[in-house]
């Protein structure tokens, strides 16, 4: 086994040694990755956790793997089902055990499945979308907003290139609360505490070198995606995790870090489930909302008003029940 050496990632990613034999490829923005991806050496295996949004991407981050542990991934694992974290696992099968919850990979079967044929079949829609963004980026004079919605086009339009050549491939074995890989240096724990980011979300624990790996579950300085959220099962999940002996993380997004950026996570959805509550109070349109000063370095810009239409969706839904 290696350190990074010369190898310091590609057009896709820039590695993190996190500590020795976990490498965290970290996206480069407006690329194929989008999301983070971990590399871990179990001493007589290769693990690595998700696989970001192209082949291209991912074919790098099986490169990397090689390069850093003298051998390809044998598991690989999907935090949650969303694309930037299962779109590449097609590079590494059939030589790795592709995991993830049964949710998840039930997701993936059905959900993700159709809307892949979807795009497939209207690939004009999509391109619709993104001319329309590109309008809408002339028009923006926020310069940093400016620059993430082009991240977002040029991200999307790598996408659009790949999917003529995409296997999606699923994962062929499932967990449902946890299960261990034992490797000869080090052993991950895979845990799932139900959904939060999404309808099931895993994260992978480390516990010899305190390090998880969160998926989407915590993300660092960027904006929580509530899309598929549900925001009080999220909270639940983080309280949780919180118990767990963690001293460092690798977030879905963002750089690596420590525990304070899961309390941001916290604090960024208890914030939105008052402001919109607060709003729907005053009769208020979510229009009117900016976002918080204590957010507004963050990146994912473009998600806050989504964020707050999603808030706001959950918040009517539980009412009802
Ligand atoms: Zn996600």
């Amino acid at each position: 086994m290696r350190g990074i050496g010369a190898f310091t990632g590609s057009r896709h990613f820039r590695l993190n040694e996190v500590t020795e034999g976990v490498f965290a490829a970290i996206a480069v923005p407006g690329t194929g990755s989008l999301g983070n991806a971990t590399i871990v050496d179990l001493g007589d295996e290769t693990l690595v956790v998700d696989t970001f949004t192209t082949i291209q991407a991912a074919e790098d981050l099986q490169a990397a793997a090689e390069y850093l542990t003298g051998r390809k991934a044998s598991y690989v694992i999907n935090t949650h089902w969303h694309s930037d974290h299962t779109c590449g696992n097609q590079v590494f099968v059939p030589a790795a055990q592709i995991i993830s919850t049964s949710i998840t990979r039930e997701i993936m079967d059905t959900f993700v499945r159709n809307r892949i044929t979807q795009q497939l079949a209207k690939p004009e829609a999509i391109y619709d979308a993104i001319d329309e963004l590109d309008e809408q980026i002339q028009r923006e004079t926020n310069e940093k907003l400016r620059q993430e919605m082009q991240w977002d086009n040029a991200s999307d339009r790598e996408y659009m290139k790949m999917l003529p050549d995409l296997v999606y491939s699923l994962p062929n074995l499932t967990f449902d609360q946890h299960m261990t890989i034992h490797g000869s240096k080090r052993s991950v724990e895979l845990i799932t505490f139900g959904g939060g980011h999404t309808q099931s979300d895993a994260l992978v624990f480390i516990p010899k070198d305190r390090i998880a790996i969160m998926g989407d579950l915590v993300l660092s300085k960027h904006h929580p995606v509530l899309m598929y959220a549900n925001p009080q099962q999220w909270l639940d999940i983080l309280n949780k995790v919180e118990q767990l002996d963690i001293e460092i993380i690798v977030p879905g997004h963002g750089e690596v870090c420590s525990l304070n950026a899961l309390h941001e996570v916290k604090d960024y959805i208890t914030d939105l489930l008052e402001i919109v509550t607060d709003a729907a109070q005053r009769n208020q349109s979510l229009d009117e909302i900016t976002v918080p000063s204590a957010y507004q370095e963050w990146f994912f810009t473009t998600y806050f008003k989504s964020n707050l239409q999603s808030m706001h969706e959950w918040i009517k839904k539980i009412r009802k029940s």
